[in-house]
């Protein structure tokens, strides 16, 4: 069953949008429309002159400033590269995608709000060949770039770490699980799969409409964060703990040795034994049960499965999809890679394995 990501009207929100590497919080921008449905979408951004000048209202909320020279005057603007403004004082050309994912591409910017759009709105996401047949693209490559591109912009670098004293009452339930992997090769027992450890918050108050899918016993998810690990030890998923979750908060884990120092690095820790017996685990760790159950639903049902290397790229869009299912207009707007400092990767560097998909820094 799927995650409950039905879109609401509510969006309140933060956006960080990148010029010179300079994060700018445009909350409150109420003066940027948000297309709540297909028809509005059509009627905002129906070529890329009408993208290109959202963005621009994006970046200079009381009218255009030369980021050269500060000139105010009105730039001029070319209806053959609709991403380019000139400075009529110096003459500099100013780029409105600099920073942004979708900086140096010759995909046309419709093509890259149309495909933020339906990234955001469609609920349990595209795969790529979903998304070439919508956005009318060529290659089944080019549909995987873009989509790899636009899951780069899923990660801000410097999101917060989860639980916390803003919850006093609530915990954070922690548990791994194998992901992919029909078993191949010689032997019995595992192949091909890769441990993925989750952390997420379990609130105690009332939920808000929308997250009863999530309901357990009266306790509902709130922030997620899921990452590959190469091994049990202590090192790593230790190490996971302390770049995910708040020092203090109460962490509720398995009662796997790996996990007995926490308490020693500043955790509340409550392991819970025998924990493999399925009754236990229910009561114990309801949440983090539920939020693997719907991932792996997700990666076969949507993805027909993922390979190892790009695993992490989709835990992180099961993520961003998770922690806003109640805002997908913030989900829009952080897709157009204005988000952040988002870099995407290349081509070559996803086929060759030389780009890392972001992931947590781990030290332990
Ligand atoms: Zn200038």
């Amino acid at each position: 069953m799927p995650i409950g990501l039905t879109p609401t009207p509510a969006w309140a929100s933060i956006l960080g949008m990148n010029s010179t590497s300079k994060v700018q919080d445009i909350h409150g921008r109420g003066d940027l429309p948000f297309p709540t449905n297909l028809r509005e979408f059509q009627r905002l951004f129906p070529d890329d002159a009408a993208c290109a000048a959202y963005l621009e209202k994006v970046r200079w909320e009381n009218g255009f400033e030369c980021p050269h020279c500060q000139s105010p005057r009105e730039p001029y603007r070319f209806t053959s590269r609709p991403g380019v403004l000139r400075c009529k004082q110096c003459r500099r050309d100013i780029a409105l995608t600099a920073g942004a994912v979708m900086e140096r591409t010759k995909m046309p910017l419709s093509t890259w709000f149309w495909g933020a759009y339906l990234v955001s709105s469609m609920t349990p996401g595209l795969s790529a060949v979903q998304f070439q047949r919508q956005l009318g693209i060529n290659g089944y490559e080019t549909a995987f770039q873009l989509l790899h591109k636009l899951r780069a912009g899923m990660v801000r670098a410097d999101r917060d770490r989860i639980g916390g004293p803003d919850y006093p009452r609530d915990h954070v339930e922690i548990d791994e699980c194998w992901i992919g992997g029909a078993t191949r090769g010689e032997g019995k027992g595992v192949h091909d799969q890769t441990l993925v450890i989750a952390a997420v918050e379990v609130r105690q108050s009332k939920p808000k409409d929308g997250d009863a899918k999530l309901r357990r016993g009266g306790r509902y998810a709130g922030r997620l964060r899921l990452q590959v690990m190469p091994n049990r030890s202590a090192k790593s998923l230790c190490g996971f703990v302390e770049a995910a979750v708040e020092p203090g908060t109460m962490v509720v884990t398995d009662g796997a040795p790996s996990y007995a120092t926490l308490g020693e690095r500043g955790y509340q820790h409550l392991a819970v034994v025998e924990s493999d017996k399925p009754e236990v685990a229910e009561d114990y760790l309801p949440i983090v049960h539920l939020v693997f159950s719907n991932l792996k639903s997700w990666l076969a049902g949507t993805h027909h499965g993922v390979s190892p290397q790009h695993l992490q790229a989709y835990l992180n869009e099961f993520t961003f999809r998770f922690n806003r299912r109640h805002y997908p207009f913030n989900a829009f707007r952080s897709l157009l890679g204005i988000a952040g400092d988002a870099v995407a990767p290349t081509y070559d560097g996803l086929y060759t394995g030389e780009w890392k998909h972001p992931a947590l820094p781990l030290h332990a």
